[in-house]
């Protein structure tokens, strides 16, 4: 199923994110957590892609599963920045053998000391069309509403995104963010900027206190006053921490809704329970 005729779909849509494991040891553990989140049944589940390309095997495996075993469709991230084109035309060729139909493309972070003058890609455009042209794949893009942190400025960031899509880009899922209001003004400017293809809402639950410093400093995301106060309040209470993080991702997910968003993709970090009490508390939005 390719995911561009779900997210056009009138239905509103909910997925997960994994991320496949860095060692073989800690496989099985993963794809456990990867299989009781498939059991939920969302309408996708993204499996991301280390950023070196060293696990893009794993990521092939988790996808493949995910689809075979439970008819979940699978979106699997490829990044560019640190392969070469027969890398990237050799882990197409496994999504292809292994039949997932969707994929993320991304430039990923550049790796500190990487010599731009010796690289196949620079950005997520320069990959997208070989992927088109490689095969059949529905082929989505990242965004930032708060602009990406290396672009100068929104406009910029805009600008980039709009030949981003016109490269081939179907659907773009966005990075996190916190408060609704960032993602509707930042809608109003994409469309202005002749954008128009679906956009997939991407919403962390924070369940720790630790957890938060980590997305701060990568994606310089800005924190709502009043997640600041239910942080500092229950950061040191794993429990209610956990309790009060889905509670707010649930909140901002109905509000996306309601507002007339069709895709929510969650950050769901490897934590079935995490998805498990999101889909509960919306069991009867998006049925
Ligand atoms: P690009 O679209 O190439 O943009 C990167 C920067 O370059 C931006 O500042 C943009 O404005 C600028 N730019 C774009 N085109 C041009 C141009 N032609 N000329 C000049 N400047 C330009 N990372 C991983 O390693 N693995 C993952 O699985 C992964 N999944 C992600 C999923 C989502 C939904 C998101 C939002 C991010 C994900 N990332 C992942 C992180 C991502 O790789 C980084 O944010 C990376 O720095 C940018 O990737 P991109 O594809 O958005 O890059």
């Amino acid at each position: 199923m390719k995911i561009i005729d779900l997210i056009r779909d009138e239905k509103p849509t909910l997925s997960f994110e994994v991320f496949p494991p860095k060692t073989t040891q800690s496989f099985e553990d993963v794809r456990r957590a990867t299989e009781e989140i498939a059991e939920l049944m969302p309408d996708f589940m993204s499996v991301t892609y280390g950023a070196g390309g060293g696990t893009s095997a794993f990521t092939a495996d988790i996808a493949e599963h995910i689809q075979k075993t439970y008819g979940v469709p699978a979106l699997a991230h490829v990044t560019c920045v640190s392969s070469s084109k027969e890398k990237v035309a050799s882990v197409l060729d496994g999504l292809e053998a292994r039949g997932i139909e969707n994929v993320l493309a991304l430039r990923g972070d550049i790796p500190d000391g990487l010599d731009a003058s010796c690289i196949d890609f620079h950005h997520a455009s320069d990959l997208i069309p070989v992927i088109r042209r490689h095969g059949n794949f529905c082929i989505g893009g990242a965004c930032y509403p708060e602009k990406h942190p290396e672009s100068p400025s929104s406009l910029d960031d805009i600008r980039h995104l709009r030949a981003k899509v016109d490269s081939g880009c179907e659907f773009l899922t966005t990075q996190m963010f916190f408060d609704n209001n960032i993602l509707y003004n930042f809608l109003y400017r994409v469309r202005e900027a002749g954008i128009n293809v679906p956009f997939v809402a991407g919403v962390m639950p924070v369940t720790n206190a630790v957890q938060i410093r980590r997305i701060m400093a990568i994606s310089g995301s800005v924190l709502p006053a009043r997640f600041v106060r239910i942080v500092e309040r229950y950061g040191d209470d794993p429990e209610a921490m956990l309790q009060a993080g889905i509670a707010f991702a649930t909140e901002q997910i109905i509000d996306l809704y309601a507002n007339g968003i069709r895709a929510v993709h969650v950050y769901s970090m490897n934590k079935p329970e995490v998805a498990r009490r999101i889909m509960h508390n919306l069991s009867a939005i998006i049925r």
